[in-house]
């Protein structure tokens, strides 16, 4: 067997193991940036489509809002044990369609298993608030209720985690989903869906609770313009948010947004550099440097900007670059030939404003066709425009700072606001920077990327304001009402009015 033929057999098996079959051709190919393979091809889905899918939808709505919450959270109870049992063939699916090394495709599988935990629990705890009436004999509190069709709309990094954020908290608030996958990962995407229709059927939810629909931006806005979907949770770059965004507002529809981010940390003269080093080459090479979270930005102490760029340089000489199926290997592909010019134009951007690469940046060959790089790791003058950029590939830009002040006026002084850190030993420091970082995570002594499920999350500014998976963001996903019961003999108006 040629290694192209393997990785389209590989991607079949997992997807027949989760009860996929694949359709016999379409006009969307799907390609493994592993090695440029064409692992399958499907059809796309048209706006009518789409439609239909609203409609069952919007029809399985009306039974699952009136299912009591916590008997919503058995679904997502057999959902959260399929993934375990097919917890390796998803993480395969991502490497294949991704290219993630296989730990980090597994991570993001795990993520999706704590979500389903976490909105487990939160099925028996969708709490409103009892306040105090300023009328005797009036109770006065607010419930929440399933809101209606979520639309999600998702972005090729993280195929599936983003997506079970969003269902699974979806589906024990009330709400079925239509989830518009990336273009580039539609496969992890129908895996995902047979394994929820399963779930479905075990526990004896209603049909239509969950579609996938496929194609690019246009079957998105067939999604953002349809006033049956009461939320748009749409994940991507500031630049689909932006088309996205005044849309969803034109009908008055609910938006949830968690767009692109330009990550920094901060790096002190008290900071313990072999921790520093670690966190920071993980968050900046990391998944080729194509997470939300990626770091892109150091902003380092003069007096030890040279101690720590030689540490980390040398750090990066020893990451192994390649095939990502490959034992050793620490950062795997592009996604593609697009996000390699990008990453070249930044680089040459930034050499014309002064900036000195001082590892890495060049093109590595790989077997195959895929799109290989080695991490950069740039010195440069100041923060220039290309640096207030999000450019989506492995480029960390080392700053320099003299006071922590200014240190943390060129971490804000970007456009996005997602992930933040600092690494410091000195509490001050490190409290001045989480009351002052603008972003919407903010960590101390671990780095920007690979966030917990337990806290909401998302980031501020063009990052679009959205929170997702744990904490309260679960409200994003229902209707309040405020409740007003008058359990006396008397109508006693609100601020004292007398009326007759
Ligand atoms: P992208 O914006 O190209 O596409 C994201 C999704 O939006 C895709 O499904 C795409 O088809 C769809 N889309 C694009 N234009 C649309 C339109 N006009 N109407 C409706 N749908 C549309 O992003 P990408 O290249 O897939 O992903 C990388 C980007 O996503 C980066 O900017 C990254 O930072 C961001 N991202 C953010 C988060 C977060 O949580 N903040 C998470 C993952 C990725």
């Amino acid at each position: 067997m040629n290694a192209t033929s393997d990785l389209r057999t590989r991607a079949a098996a997992a997807l027949g193991r989760c009860g996929v079959d694949l359709p016999d051709g379409g006009a969307l190919a799907v390609t493994s940036p592993v090695d440029g393979t064409e692992l399958a091809r499907l059809p796309l889905h048209s706006a009518e489509d789409v439609d239909v899918a609203i409609g069952h939808a919007a029809r399985a709505f009306e039974q699952w809002r009136d299912v009591p919450a916590p008997v919503r959270g058995r679904l997502v109870r057999r959902l959260g044990e399929l993934l375990v049992e097919h917890k390796s063939d998803l993480a395969e699916l991502v490497t294949l369609e991704v290219g993630k090394i296989p730990s980090e495709a597994a991570g993001e599988v795990q993520e999706m298993i704590d979500v389903c935990d976490f909105a487990v629990g939160l099925s028996r705890q969708l709490y409103g608030r009892t306040m105090p009436s300023e009328r005797p004999g009036h109770r006065l509190m607010e419930t929440w209720h399933p809101l209606g069709v979520v639309g999600v709309i998702s972005a090729f990094n993280f195929p599936v985690a983003v997506w079970s954020w969003n269902t699974a908290i979806a589906l024990v608030c009330g709400d079925p989903v239509v989830w518009k996958p990336s273009e580039t990962t539609p496969l992890t995407a129908l895996a995902c869906d047979a394994l929820l229709r399963r779930a479905a059927d075990d526990v004896g939810a209603p049909d239509g609770l969950h579609h996938v629909v496929l194609g690019d931006a246009t079957v998105g806005e067939s999604l953002v313009d349809d006033p049956r979907i009461a939320l748009v949770s749409a994940t991507g770059s500031v630049r689909m948010g932006r088309l996205v965004a005044p849309r969803v507002a034109a009908r008055f529809g609910r938006c949830l947004l968690e767009l692109g981010g330009n990550n920094a940390a901060i790096v002190t003269p008290s900071a313990d550099l072999d921790l520093t080093v670690r966190g920071v080459v993980f968050s900046a090479a990391g998944t080729a440097g194509q997470r939300c979270t990626t770091l892109r930005r150091l902003i380092v102490h003069r007096s030890i900007v040279d101690t720590v760029v030689e540490r980390i340089g040398k750090a990066y000489s020893g990451l192994r670059v390649g095939n990502p199926f490959d034992e050793g290997v620490l950062v795997g592909p592009l996604v593609s030939e697009k996000s390699y010019e990008a990453m070249r134009s930044a680089l040459d951007r930034a050499a014309a404003d002064g900036g000195v690469v001082v590892a890495g940046g060049e093109r590595v060959d790989v077997s195959g066709n895929g799109v290989y790089v080695s991490p950069a790791l740039v010195r440069m003058p100041g923060q220039t425009e290309v640096v207030q950029e999000e450019t989506f590939a492995p480029i960390l830009y080392v700053l320099t700072y003299d006071d922590l002040d200014e240190a943390i006026a060129l971490h804000n002084a970007v456009p996005q606001g997602l992930s933040s850190s600092i690494f410091t030993l000195d509490q001050r420091e490190a409290e001045q920077f989480l009351s002052r970082s603008d972003c919407g995570i903010a960590n101390v002594n671990i780095g920007t990327s690979g966030a917990e499920i337990g806290g909401a999350f998302g980031g501020e500014k063009e990052t679009g304001g959205g929170r997702e998976s744990g904490s309260d963001s679960w409200k994003a996903y229902m209707r309040r009402a405020t409740n007003t019961v008058n359990y006396s003999t008397e109508l006693p108006l609100a601020q004292g009015v007398e009326f007759g």
